[in-house]
């Protein structure tokens, strides 16, 4: 894949994470909406606490992802400038392309990304 093409797919996966986590923040942080449930719970159910608990839990889990996703994106865009892009940072060894086309984002190629997701014993 050519450099230019990466950037471009980069570009826009920065573009689409950076307005999930917008959105998925304004969820999690709404102090007016937080004070309005407050006042309407007068006759609290506590079922009804626990989904709000577990719906707060699950925008900061999506907000979570989202930003190391976004986080990778920015170092992949580092390294197209650097020049470094689409090389193993293991090994050195190009990545392949079909898996960049995939994962515009990979750090290492298949072999490495095997060993950084079970380290050896
Ligand atoms: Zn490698």
């Amino acid at each position: 894949m050519k450099n230019q093409q990466a950037r471009e797919h980069l570009v826009a996966e920065r573009d689409r994470l950076t307005e999930v986590r917008d959105a998925a923040s304004r969820l999690s942080t709404s102090p007016a909406e937080a004070t309005e449930r407050e006042l309407s719970s007068a006759d609290q159910h506590p079922a009804e606490q626990a989904t709000e608990t577990l719906e707060r839990e699950l925008d900061l889990g999506v907000l979570q992802s989202v930003e190391a996703e976004l986080l990778e994106v920015q170092a992949a865009l580092e390294r197209l400038d650097a020049g470094t892009y689409g090389n193993c940072e293991v090994c050195s060894k190009p990545i392949a392309e079909g898996r960049l086309e995939a994962m515009p984002a990979a750090r290492y190629c298949v072999e490495d990304q095997a060993k950084v997701e079970r380290p050896a014993r």
